[in-house]
Order: C-alpha cells, then sequence, then structure tokens
C-alpha cells in the first residue's frame, strides 16, 4: 500500500523514462539512470504498486497512462461494502412506534429495518418516520411501524460486493442516510432479500479517512 502519491524526482523520471520507451526491462532503466538495479527496486516497487505502472514479468514495465485523480479513484472503487458493514438493527413489521423509539435509543442508531415474519426485508423506518408518527393524536403504543415505514419495493439496497463509492452516490442521490446490505432469496417464488448489515453516512466516512491514510 503507497503512502504518498506524490512522487520523488526520481520517480519523475522513471515515469518519464517508461512513457517514452515502455515496455522497458527494469535493468536498461537504471542503464539510462546511471544507477543500479537494486537501487531503482524500491521506485518501481512504489509506482506499480501505486498504479502509475504496469509490470509485465519478462516483458518490462508499461505506463498505466492513469493520472494521480484516476488512481484515487481506482483505489475508492476498492473500498467495499462487505469490509465495512455494520450490524443491521432489525425490529417486526408487529412492533409499535414505541417499540422502534425504544431500539432507535437503546441501539444508538438513526434507522430501523424492518423484517417480516419470515425474516425478509419489508421496509425502512428513520427518525423522522418516528416523529411523524407522533404528531398524530393516535397513542404510539397502539401504532405498528409497517403503517409509517417506507416499504418494499421502495427501499434502497446495496450487495456486500458494492464499492462504497456506490453506496455513497445512492446515499446522496436518495437524500437517505442508511442503506441495508441485502443477499437475494426466494421465497414461494418471489424475489425476497435478508437483511445482512446495515451501510450509513458514519461507514462512507470511515472509507474516506481510511483512504487518506493511503
Ligand atoms: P431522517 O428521517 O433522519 O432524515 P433519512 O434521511 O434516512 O433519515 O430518511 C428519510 C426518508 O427516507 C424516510 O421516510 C425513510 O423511511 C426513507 N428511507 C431511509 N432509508 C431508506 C432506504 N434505504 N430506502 C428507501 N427509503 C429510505
Amino acid at each position: 500500500m503507497v503512502r504518498n502519491i506524490e512522487l520523488s524526482k526520481r520517480q519523475d523520471l522513471i515515469l518519464e523514462i517508461v512513457k517514452d520507451e515502455g515496455p522497458i526491462t527494469g535493468e536498461q532503466i537504471a542503464e539510462k539512470l546511471n544507477l543500479t538495479r537494486a537501487t531503482l527496486r524500491p521506485d518501481l516497487a512504489i509506482l506499480t504498486m501505486a498504479g502509475y505502472l504496469d509490470a509485465r514479468p519478462r516483458v518490462g514495465y508499461f505506463y498505466s497512462g492513469k493520472s494521480a485523480p484516476q488512481l484515487l479513484g481506482d483505489l475508492a472503487r476498492k473500498k467495499i461494502v462487505k469490509d465495512f458493514k455494520a450490524l443491521p438493527v432489525v425490529l417486526k413489521e408487529s412492533s409499535s412506534v414505541y417499540d422502534a423509539v425504544c431500539t432507535l435509543f437503546l441501539e444508538d442508531v438513526g434507522t430501523l429495518y424492518i423484517v417480516n415474519d419470515k425474516g425478509y426485508l419489508a421496509g425502512v423506518v428513520s427518525r423522522k418516520d418516528l416523529l411523524r408518527a407522533m404528531l398524530g393524536k393516535q397513542k404510539i403504543e397502539d401504532i405498528p411501524v409497517n403503517i409509517i415505514m417506507t416499504r418494499m419495493p421502495n427501499i434502497v439496497t446495496c450487495f456486500p460486493e458494492d464499492s462504497i463509492l456506490e453506496v455513497a452516490k445512492k446515499l446522496i442521490n436518495y437524500q437517505i442516510d442508511s442503506i441495508p446490505v441485502v443477499k437475494e432469496a426466494m421465497d414461494e417464488g418471489k424475489p425476497v432479500f435478508e437483511v445482512l448489515g446495515r451501510v450509513t453516512k458514519t461507514t462512507v466516512t470511515k472509507a474516506y479517512v481510511e483512504l487518506a491514510g493511503e
């Protein structure tokens, strides 16, 4: 993993040589710079790991043609949902709004995922959904969450193999705070979702901080 995208003068020189003359072997680059292959080895390793160069055995080094922002984008796409997801906080459809509010505080989350009696995703309840329900005259112990939830098929979901970048775009486009991580299953011939985890704005922030460290 590379700590710094900024290149040293020598690394810049190597890039120029490979751009002009690639494919070119390590020995040939070393000769051009009047250095030993051993001195050059760490620079070549850094340039290859950072994605500036491609190395092919017995052929040599190629310039990958990617700019620093493109390389940063490549790194960002490697941050995958399954490595960052948190445990989901789920509640049954038959639970009351009162139960939902208690769970929200106990579990310290902003969004609850609502599941049907078979455990499959049925809806999502957020802070504002609960506040709205509390504005009405009815006692919140008597209101089932499935009346106030946003329900399937309108739930924005993601899969464990999706990139955090895709999830971040969904959070922005749909103006939501949280997305359930799901696995597709079949129930009586119909596609359903098992809930595996959750990704939130905090998840995306964590991935961003990790990326900055790289
Ligand atoms: P808050 O209520 O705290 O602003 P959100 O912005 O996440 O939280 O929720 C806004 C609305 O979007 C709510 O009505 C909620 O039910 C709905 N919602 C939240 N997450 C999702 C999701 N993953 N898919 C579809 N709708 C969602």
